[in-house]
């Protein structure tokens, strides 16, 4: 059986892990590719070499959607952003669930009177 310290330890990895990461932002890039109006445009021809990739970053805040462009030059900060975001939620659930497991354990175990 897990002991409460087992669980206390387990939330303060969790915190530390929390306040030693780097910069990061919710969302996920995309990669599009267009067709413009040059006529006779190789992204007209057969078969079609559209131009791109542009890259967009979606995300979802505040309950709404939004998009944003990203420059090739970011891409590798915004990568390593959004995998910071991840780590975060990750580390979020592992805190809550270890803060449910802690409850129940404080309130099925008798306080032992001294
Ligand atoms: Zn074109």
């Amino acid at each position: 059986m897990t002991s409460e310290a087992d669980i206390v330890r387990r939330i303060e990895r969790a915190k530390k892990a929390v306040a030693s990461l780097g910069d990061l932002r919710p969302g996920s890039l995309s990669e599009q590719y267009n067709t413009c109006g040059t006529p006779n445009c190789r992204c007209k021809a057969n078969p079609p070499q559209r131009h791109g990739p542009y890259y967009q970053l979606n995300y979802t805040r505040h309950g709404r959607s939004r998009t944003e462009t990203v420059h090739p030059e970011h891409l590798a900060q915004v990568r390593s952003e959004i995998r910071n975001y991840q780590k975060l939620q990750a580390l979020l659930d592992e805190w809550i669930d270890a803060a449910i497991e802690l409850d129940r354990l404080r309130r099925t175990t008798p306080k032992r009177s001294t």
